[in-house]
């Protein structure tokens, strides 16, 4: 049981470093840092986001700033903290294009794009973990784990069986909780709590259902 643990860290390690030369997309034209992802490859449950960010790009980190702040406060009230969960993206460049003063303004990732970063890393990735759930945050990482045409106000915090994992759950994105304000933001924002406590507690249940074959 200890050495597949370390088996597992040291695949995903290994994955990681292949990762960082990545040219397969053009988002590596304007990337700083492949954000590869952090936290525990030896966890049940993998959080998966769209993509790096401004901050992410400049540290290499997911979900940093201030997402990052409200998704660590999240887990938190859950019980958990980051080192008890892998946290990863659809994509591992930041996907962003210069406005009309030359600032870069993200953008989300092409369909192009995503299916190359999830083929390359995310895939691989998942299949190392075997995640028992997946909590996919915002709509474009459900579209790519959970399947295309998600709906997030009709379809969040249902699971869904997916080939990544055994079982996959969508929640909002702490970005777009961000940018809600007065009741909207504090609503959004328990959602986000409680969308993470029910993957926590189907991690539990799915401990004790038998083991099934994912990839
Ligand atoms: S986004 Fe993914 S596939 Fe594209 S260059 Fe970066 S690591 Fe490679």
């Amino acid at each position: 049981m200890m050495a597949e643990a370390i088996d597992k860290a040291v695949q995903v390690e290994k994955l990681c470093q292949k990762a960082q030369p990545c040219i397969a997309c053009d988002l590596h034209l304007r990337r700083t840092n492949v954000v590869f992802g952090e936290g525990n490859p030896l966890s049940p449950l993998v959080i998966v986001g769209e993509g790096p960010g401004e901050n992410e790009d400049k540290t290499g980190r997911p979900f940093v700033g201030r997402a990052g702040v409200l998704l660590d406060e999240c887990l938190r009230e859950c019980g958990m903290l980051r080192k008890h969960v892998y946290i990863t993206n659809v994509v591992r460049c930041r996907a962003a294009d210069p406005d009309e003063t030359g600032r870069m303004k993200n953008r989300p990732p092409t369909s192009q794009e995503s299916a190359t970063c999830i083929n390359l890393w995310l895939e691989p990735t998942l299949a190392v973990i075997q995640p028992l759930v997946i909590l996919c945050l915002g709509a474009p990482s459900a579209n790519a784990i959970i399947h295309k045409g998600f709906k997030m106000m009709q379809e969040r915090g249902t699971f869904f069986p997916t080939k990544y994992g055994r079982y996959a759950i969508a929640g909002l994105h702490p970005a777009y909780i961000l940018r809600q304000q007065g009741e909207a933001f504090d609503s959004a924002r328990a959602s986000l709590v409680a969308d993470i406590e029910t993957a926590r507690k189907k991690v539990i249940e799915a401990k004790k259902e038998p083991p099934a074959t994912l990839f």
